[in-house]
């Protein structure tokens, strides 16, 4: 299974979707427990995966190598905006297996979310773990927003003098409340996204006629389910599932973004063991009834839970989902034909090879 570690709610930048609003009202500011107590809980399950999550864990560099030293794991896994990642030593850069860092495409849309001078620190940041000779898994993490052109910006950080290995993004939707407060249209918006996706599928396809699969997250983890047929009755994400959140006071959260919501509370390191969780915290309707489930698996617990932005603004989320599986589904036996020809291979397009907190469903 997956535990993220919440370090600290404390981070260096205040992009615009977030604020960076630490509260020790909702939980510790930093992390309070007992790093022997985390070795004993996540010491029952050999196929640990840690991820170290905030805030920025990079803040934490005294706590992300302790743990790294304590509580084995089968891979370490980080999630940073990378402005401090170059503290943590060239060794430990090493030993993760996943790295992402948060970066929203080109300068100018990475600047205007995150803040002047960013996208040139993510990218130093980018160069440097690769120069130091970590030859893992580097995620792009963007996040998409109003000022998103999706097309432009995923493509951008593929062709970065190859420095990521994969591009994934996450919408700036039904998080916050009032809904779509960061779009003057979000209707036209979202069919410019849809738009743009399609093109990128497009060209995901022209370049596997060349043997060349680009690593865009989301259409492996997907197209990867139409090949084999695997149906993802369940969060892709893992939150609840698979992926559990152990905050800074020891409680056990489904998924790390929402310490303050009861559904999410799932138990405490002190009283549970890992393999009583899975279960206790599900998606429920409209998505399981949904006919896109099976691929889908439900897209956001959190969202499913919440709903900030009515059953509406949720439903109008979903034609994204609805069209990329859609646009997918239409190239899908030309993938079929190319990897039977051996022009790419299953493994090419298999991602992610182990639960390491990409959600897969943008
Ligand atoms: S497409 Fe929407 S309703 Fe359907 S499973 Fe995904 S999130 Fe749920
Ligand atoms: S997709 Fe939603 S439920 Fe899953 S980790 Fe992200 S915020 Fe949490």
């Amino acid at each position: 299974m997956l535990y993220y570690i919440i370090l600290t709610q404390v981070c260096g930048l205040k992009c615009i979707y977030c604020m960076n609003e630490p509260n020790p009202r909702v939980m510790p500011i930093h992390l309070e427990v007992d790093v022997e107590k985390i070795r004993r809980f996540i010491s029952r399950d050999p196929e640990a995966v840690i991820c170290f999550y905030g805030g920025d864990p990079s803040m934490r560099g005294d706590l992300v190598r302790l743990i790294m030293d304590r509580v084995p794991a089968k891979h370490y896994v980080i999630q940073t905006n990378g402005v401090m990642l170059h503290r943590l030593g060239d060794s430990y850069i090493r030993r993760f297996d996943t790295i992402l860092l948060s970066i929203d495409g080109g300068r100018e849309v990475t600047d205007y979310y995150r803040g002047r001078g960013v996208y040139d620190k993510v990218l130093d940041r980018a160069r440097y773990v690769r120069s130091v000779g970590f030859r893992g898994d580097l995620v792009a993490r963007m996040a998409v927003s109003s000022k998103t052109d999706i097309y432009r910006e995923v493509t951008h950080l593929l062709f970065l003098d190859g420095l990521f290995s994969h591009v994934h993004w996450q919408l700036d939707v039904l998080w916050d409340y009032p809904p779509m407060q960061r779009y003057s249209d979000f209707d036209s918006w979202l069919e410019r996204y849809n738009e743009g996706v399609s093109r990128l599928v497009r060209l995901w396809i022209r370049e596997m006629e060349n043997g060349n699969v680009l690593g865009i997250a989301p259409f492996k983890g997907l197209m990867w389910s139409m090949l084999t047929g695997e149906r993802r009755r369940y969060l892709r994400c893992g939150s609840g599932i698979d992926a559990f959140a152990i905050a800074t006071d020891g409680r056990i959260l489904a998924c790390p973004i929402a310490p303050e919501f009861r559904f999410n509370v799932v138990g405490h390191i002190d009283r549970d063991l890992p393999e009583n969780l899975p279960g206790r915290a599900v998606v429920g309707e409209p998505c399981r009834s949904c006919s896109y489930f099976d691929l889908c698996g439900g897209r956001c617990l959190f969202t499913n839970k919440t709903m900030f932005w009515g059953e509406d603004g949720f439903h109008k989320v979903c034609r994204t989902v609805f069209h990329l599986i859609d646009e997918l589904e239409r190239i899908r036996p030309r993938v079929v034909e190319l990897v039977r020809e051996g022009i790419v291979s299953l493994g090419d397009i298999k991602y992610p090879p182990y639960t390491n907190s990409v959600e897969i469903i943008p």
